[in-house]
């Protein structure tokens, strides 16, 4: 097996207080997860609904599983009874569908508004335009059963670090300008997750509150 302990404790080691690790663990087996959770991990993180329900019907209860991939409307249904966040929220249609199955669970469940900064066509997310709209329409604050707990991107995937750097430093001055406007007294709006595998210590530097790591925890995922 992948050092999987090992190099879960060098992650670990790298982030500062205040900054929270989601273990990211799609395509991994369950004795990968266990091994984490054994060093004390309990945040893990996957992207697709049914390899995530099976995870979490052999996996131990205390686990807090993040949904980390674009989530369709009609799978918001099968989740929404153990989910503890929803971190790639991009449109009001999906947030008012989690809010309703959070309903029916007598539940709330945590979110986080996935911003499309990256150069990339085919990445999911809100622009920061689309998310001020959203925010602005103030529907939202009717939904009870939701917390938007703050904002969730991926930056582009280039080596050059400076391009990197700015597309997190554009998301933390955004998250300011939303925490000033909408969120000024909710101590909820308080994550900034950003940073993988390859880029976590420059989001670091970029104010992240949270990091999704896979492949350097984990190995290389085995499609
Ligand atoms: C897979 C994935 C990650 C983790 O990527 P690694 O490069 O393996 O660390 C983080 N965030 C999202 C949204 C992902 O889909």
């Amino acid at each position: 097996m992948y050092d999987v302990k090992g190099n879960l404790r060098k992650v670990l080691g790298d982030l500062p207080d205040g900054v929270r690790l989601v273990a990211i663990s799609k395509y991994h087996p369950n004795d990968y997860i266990m091994a984490a959770y054994e060093e004390g991990q309990r945040v893990f993180g996957e992207s697709h609904e049914q390899e995530l329900r099976q995870k979490v019907e052999s996996l131990p209860k205390d686990i807090e599983w993040h949904f980390i991939g674009h989530l369709q409307t009609n799978k918001v249904k099968y989740i929404a009874p153990y989910i503890q966040m929803v971190e790639a929220v991009d449109s009001l249609k999906l947030l008012k569908e989690i809010n309703k199955q959070a309903a029916k669970n007598d539940r709330v469940i945590k979110v986080l508004l996935e911003l499309h900064i990256a150069e990339e066509e085919t990445k999911y997310g809100l622009t920061l335009d689309a998310c001020r709209e959203l925010l602005e329409s103030g529907e939202w604050r009717e939904l009870k059963n939701v917390q938007i707990c703050g904002l969730m991107m991926m930056a582009s995937y280039v080596e050059d670090e400076a391009q990197i750097r700015s597309e997190m430093m554009l998301a933390s001055d955004f998250f300011d300008e939303l925490k000033e406007r909408y969120f000024k007294d909710d101590d909820n709006f308080c994550e900034r997750s950003w940073g993988m595998s390859h880029d976590y210590p420059i989001a670091l530097e970029c104010n992240s509150t949270m990091v999704r790591i896979g492949t350097t925890i984990f190995g290389p995922r085995v499609y």
